[in-house]
């Protein structure tokens, strides 16, 4: 899923490629992925791109200074820099991984995809970001607080941090990548209590978190929205690497299910060298 370093990113290419060219078209594919009908998508013709931003993970284009594209591109949502499309006639709506296109009046242009059969990519038409329910709901963005705010922010939910760190209401931006990351370079367990954490550990959690943000979104900002993927990949100490060393101390990165996903970690670093019980699985054994 983007996270606030990939959605930066795309946000900056589309600043660079998109923003002053005018819109010939903005096509609505997969009719499930626009979540509003006022104003259509015909009223965006003729206008021009004047900015690309993000609230937390939601992508947000503006169209003179009257409309906005808003996204969440969900766990298989990307979006497509397109030179040219090969024809220019719209798609019929149907089945493919395009959710959304938008032709500009150079014959470039951008898709909003998602992947697999599973739709959750959610596009918004709205006068104001604001309208959008997610983004309303938003706390203050990540890389936005000091850390007098990071501290009341997140010990202002009990639980365990990592629900804490990804509830956007909390903070926004970070999702189930950066927040392993970011608990790795902290020293911290994902299953700590938020009222438990001293003012120690906050502080180093808030400064892992800035660090680990803060250097995404510098390798991601100037790749090319394709090659964005790849760099997020490759940037990681313990996310999507179960079994394989960890970078710091050469123990082996270990994984738990969580909520709906699962999360890794690093037991010599953040757990004391012990394996973290999987709920999930000590169910069916029991
Ligand atoms: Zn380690």
């Amino acid at each position: 899923m983007p996270e606030l370093p990939e959605v930066e990113a795309l946000a900056a290419y589309l600043r660079e490629r998109a923003v002053g060219r005018t819109v010939d078209r903005l096509e609505i594919v997969a009719i499930s992925a626009l979540k509003t009908y006022d104003p259509p998508p015909t009223a965006v013709a003729g206008l021009t791109v004047t900015g690309a931003g993000r609230h937390g993970k939601f992508l947000d284009v503006e169209f003179g200074s009257e409309i906005h594209l808003v996204a969440h591109l969900a766990r298989a949502g990307w979006l497509h820099y397109r030179d040219a499309f090969p024809a220019t006639t719209p798609l019929k709506p149907g089945k493919g991984p395009i959710a959304v296109r938008v032709r500009l009046d150079d014959g470039s242009g951008f898709d909003l995809t998602e992947a697999g059969t599973k739709k959750s990519l959610a596009a918004y038409l709205v006068r104001d970001p604001a309208e959008v329910p997610g983004v309303s709901r938003l706390g203050p963005d990540a890389l936005a607080v000091d850390l007098e705010t990071f501290t009341a922010r997140v010990t202002s939910r009990r639980g365990q941090i990592k629900g804490v760190l990804t509830d956007q209401e909390i903070l926004a931006g970070i999702g189930n990548a950066y927040s392993d990351e970011i608990l790795h370079v902290a020293k911290l367990s994902p299953f700590a209590l938020t009222n438990k954490l001293t003012p120690e550990q906050l502080g180093r959690l808030f400064e892992a978190m800035r660090a680990v943000e803060t250097d995404a979104v510098t390798r991601s900002v100037g790749q090319r929205a394709a090659e964005l993927k790849g760099e997020k990949r490759s940037g990681f100490r313990v996310h999507a690497r179960t079994g394989l060393p960890c970078p710091v101390c050469g123990d082996t990165v270990r994984e738990v299910s969580f909520a709906d996903t699962s999360l890794q970690y690093c037991p010599t670093c953040q757990t004391g060298g012990k394996p973290l019980a999987d709920r999930r699985l000590s169910r069916i054994v029991r």
